[in-house]
């Protein structure tokens, strides 16, 4: 682990395994802190961020040793590619052309970003007064990430913190903790100073929820589960700490009849299976216009077929393992479960026999049309190859159906009407609407939830101002001993 500027081990001596999803064989083993290494962690963060090494630097020099950051990673990147592939079981292909290359976009825009916040004007909002705003960090942060976009969840999260001046300690998802501990080294060589950035790996349940306990971290920036972040919420109410929450999604794409259909099947392989189908803004449910439903499936079909599922380091391979066998058993429960609430599997759902890979984690994307709103596979996330196809009717049937599941992250509507269109944007309650694209987040834009996916965004210059507290301050301009209006309260 990477506490105060040092790579440490556990004080209780415990390890854990990290596994290679294609294989299913032990491909690292990393430390299991023990409460004592959390406090320790957390001490760091705390005490670098008082002494003001990193919080009281101009937004321009961290700014700096946060490009250097992105310029490190950069040339580093085959080692990081290389590991990421091997650690997440995603296709290189994604990895190469889109985890790192975006992520270190994020980093770069994150760094420039914290120099320009923005905020009301310093002037006279009563007469005898001049009102100013200041942004300031919050102090030492708890940073909990998922397996799913290992590195890149730890740059939306613990990037804005630091370039705000926050010290953070970051605890990885135990899948896939490598490249943020690969990271903590660029970190160190960039320039940021010791403490600022600790890296703490281990369960979730006993060092996450340690984390979350700590009266000394005043802020947890959480990505994962909505159930984990519901416990989290819970548990930071000890010092009533901000818990920001990015969770889970269950997003539509909904495809009207004058769509263009072959750029909505391309787009839904892409929405439907990126990351292995294990992305938080994966369409999932899949709401076809009646007149245009037959078409639409055919071709879904047919393009599924010709996927190649393999090796992730094979650059060929459009998709790799799911992240666990306990992963792939709940997916496979959800599609078990989806045909017994009426679904019909169309094709898929079945584990695939990959040559040398016999011991990973497969599952074909399984394709189930059904007519049941209330069904499992509907409602919940599912966090796996599973496209649930439905038909609807008209507008109003489909966006209230739509907007009828507890999560709101992404959505995707596929029309050449323009009306439709903005009509869609206005009435689709989920943080993102795309129009006739799903999955694209540049970094300049906000990612986040509405109800039970979270609140507060990642990237964006919002983002920046989810690390910050706001203060006011307040200059009396007229010296006097009583001011005119304390007479509306005390007699002078
Ligand atoms: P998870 O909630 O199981 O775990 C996330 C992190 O929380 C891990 O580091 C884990 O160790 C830790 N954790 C688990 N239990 C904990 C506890 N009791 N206390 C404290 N920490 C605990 O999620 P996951 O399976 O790693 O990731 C998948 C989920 O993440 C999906 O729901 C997905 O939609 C969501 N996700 C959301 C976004 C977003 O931007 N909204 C992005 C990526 C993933």
């Amino acid at each position: 682990m990477f506490i105060n500027g040092e790579w440490v081990e556990s004080s209780n001596e415990e390890v854990l395994d990290v596994k290679n999803p294609s294989t299913g064989t032990t491909m690292a083993k990393v430390q299991s802190a023990s409460n004592e290494d959390v406090h320790r962690a957390i001490d760091a963060a705390r005490n670098s961020f008082d002494s003001g090494i990193w919080s009281r630097l101009p937004p321009g020099e961290r700014s700096n040793i946060l490009l250097r950051v992105a310029e490190l990673l950069e040339k580093n990147q085959e080692e990081f590619i290389k590991i990421e592939t091997e650690n997440s079981g995603k296709s290189i292909k994604q990895v190469s052309g889109y985890d790192i290359p975006y992520t270190i976009d994020n980093i770069r825009f994150i760094a420039g970003a914290c120099r320009t916040l923005e905020g009301k004007a310093m002037a006279e909002y009563v007469s005898d007064g001049t009102s100013a705003i200041r942004r300031e960090p919050i102090g030492a942060i708890g940073i909990i990430t998922p397996w799913n976009y290992p590195l890149m969840m730890v740059i939306w999260r613990a990037f804005p913190a630091i370039a705000m001046g926050n010290s953070v300690v970051v605890k990885p998802a135990s899948y896939t903790p490598l490249t943020t501990l690969k990271l903590a080294k660029i970190l160190q060589d960039a320039g940021v100073p010791d403490g600022v950035f600790n890296v703490i790996t281990g369960p979730g349940s006993s060092v996450g929820e340690e984390m979350a306990k700590s009266d000394k971290l005043e802020m947890i920036a959480f990505t994962g589960s909505t159930e984990v972040g519901k416990r989290l919420s819970v548990l930071g109410a000890s010092n009533l700490k901000k818990v920001s929450l990015e969770l889970g999604g269950k997003a539509p794409f909904i495809v009207f009849k004058d769509a263009n259909i072959d750029a909505a099947v391309e787009s839904a392989i892409v929405g439907g299976l990126v990351n292995n189908g294990q992305d938080c803004a994966n369409s999932t449910r899949y709401y076809i216009q009646e007149e245009v439903f037959d078409k639409f499936v055919a071709r879904l079909r047919e393009r599924i077929q010709k996927l190649n599922i393999g090796d992730p380091q094979n650059p060929e391979i459009d998709m790799g393992p799911l992240i666990s066998e306990a992963q792939r058993k709940r997916v496979e429960g959800y599609i078990e479960k989806g045909i017994n609430e009426g679904g019909k599997l169309l094709s898929g759902g079945n584990r695939p026999l990959i040559k040398n890979h016999e011991n990973g984690y497969y599952l074909n994307p399984a394709l189930i049309y059904t007519e049941n709103d209330n069904s499992a596979i509907v409602k919940e996330e599912i966090f796996g190859p599973v496209f649930t196809i439905l038909k609807f009717i008209n507008y109003d049937d489909v966006i209230r159906r739509s907007n009828d599941v507890t999560y709101g992250l992404g959505s995707s509507v596929w029309t050449s009407d323009i009306t439709t269109a903005m009509r869609a944007t206005r009435d689709l309650r989920f943080g993102t609407v795309w129009i006739n694209e799903h999955v694209v987040v540049p970094s300049e834009m906000p990612w986040a939830g509405y109800k039970e996916s979270g609140h507060g965004a990642s990237l964006s210059p919002y983002s920046l101002e989810e690390f910050t507290y706001i203060k006011h301050v307040y200059f009396d301009l007229t010296g006097k001993v009583r001011k005119d209006w304390y007479g509306q309260i005390f007699k002078g």
